[in-house]
């Protein structure tokens, strides 16, 4: 299934891509299936059957993809986790030695936006806004102490990332939350494609296109530290919730390591892409204060 955050006007729901027509899931279960993504997610496997059950029976036709707005699958994660350096092509890129064990770091969940939506930024404050195109994984049930055999039991599915990135205070701060975390830095969607469409994550193509051009082109088989990986060893530290993210890191090509370098700028298109899930496109401007 791929899993929406929509809204038609008044208020977020829950719905379920299907032939390009999105069908309102708590409308389809006839009030069985709850409204929003996480409440849905807290329920468990039983509500991922129920879902498939409820597009199975339903006689709803739902509403045209075109006329609905879409968010973040996720539009609030109690938690993003975040992974530095972890494709191995990444990490020659830029004359690093692969780390040993995940480097983790967050993002906060007020600078996540849907499909879409501008990515914005006051250019006093950066000046090196820099993309990211990443695996996202959306946790379905309450993970700690998982091992990586049991790992991808605990995930409801996939989205993808644009983990936006201001670098100049990112490498500036010494630390980087900050520069991670800007208002509209995490672009997540276009939707949540259900764990079962996916049979391995670790074998898929990753590309990101700035205006049309190809900036990024690789694959998740690059990742030092996979799905199952990233799972156990942050499970080990600390409790993975249902609608927690994980942004797997991402491959070579980013901006900030060319030369000449590339930032995006006011007036730019840009889509990250995963295969198997589908592209997530923003166009970027300047937030004038
Ligand atoms: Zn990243």
């Amino acid at each position: 299934m791929k899993l929406v955050t929509f809204s038609t006007g008044n208020e977020l729901r829950l719905g379920a891509v299907v032939d390009d027509r999105v069908i309102d899931l708590a409308v389809a279960s006839g009030g069985v299936l709850p409204g929003d993504m996480i409440a849905f997610l807290q329920t468990g496997p039983s509500a991922m059957a129920a879902a498939q059950q409820a597009l199975k029976e339903t006689t709803e036709v739902g509403v045209p993809l075109d006329d609905v707005l879409l968010l973040a699958p996720v539009t609030v994660p109690p938690k993003i986790v975040a992974v530095g350096q972890n494709y191995m092509d990444h990490v020659r890129e830029q004359g690093a030695e692969p780390p040993k064990w995940p480097i983790l770091f967050t993002k906060f969940s007020t600078a996540v936006i849907g499909p879409g939506a501008t990515i914005r930024w006051d250019p006093a404050l950066t000046q090196q806004v820099d993309y990211e195109v990443e695996l996202a994984v959306v946790i379905g049930q309450a993970a700690r102490r998982v091992p990586a055999e049991e790992a991808l039991e605990y995930v409801a599915g996939y989205t993808v990332c644009n983990d936006v990135s201001a670098r100049d205070l990112q490498f500036g701060d010494g630390q980087w939350v900050r520069g991670k975390s800007l208002d509209t830095f995490c672009p997540l969607g276009p939707w949540l494609v259900t764990r079962d469409e996916i049979p391995d994550p670790q074998a898929l193509a990753v590309r990101t296109t700035l205006n049309g051009q190809v900036m990024q082109d690789s694959t998740t088989a690059e990742m030092i530290f996979g799905v199952r990986e990233l799972i156990a060893f942050a499970s080990q530290a600390f409790t993975l919730l249902p609608g927690d993210v994980i942004v797997t890191g991402t491959p070579p090509g980013v901006g900030v390591f060319r030369d000449p370098p590339v930032f995006l700028n006011d007036g730019d298109a840009i889509t990250v892409e995963v295969e198997g899930i589908g592209a997530l496109s923003n166009p970027c401007a300047h937030d004038l204060v």
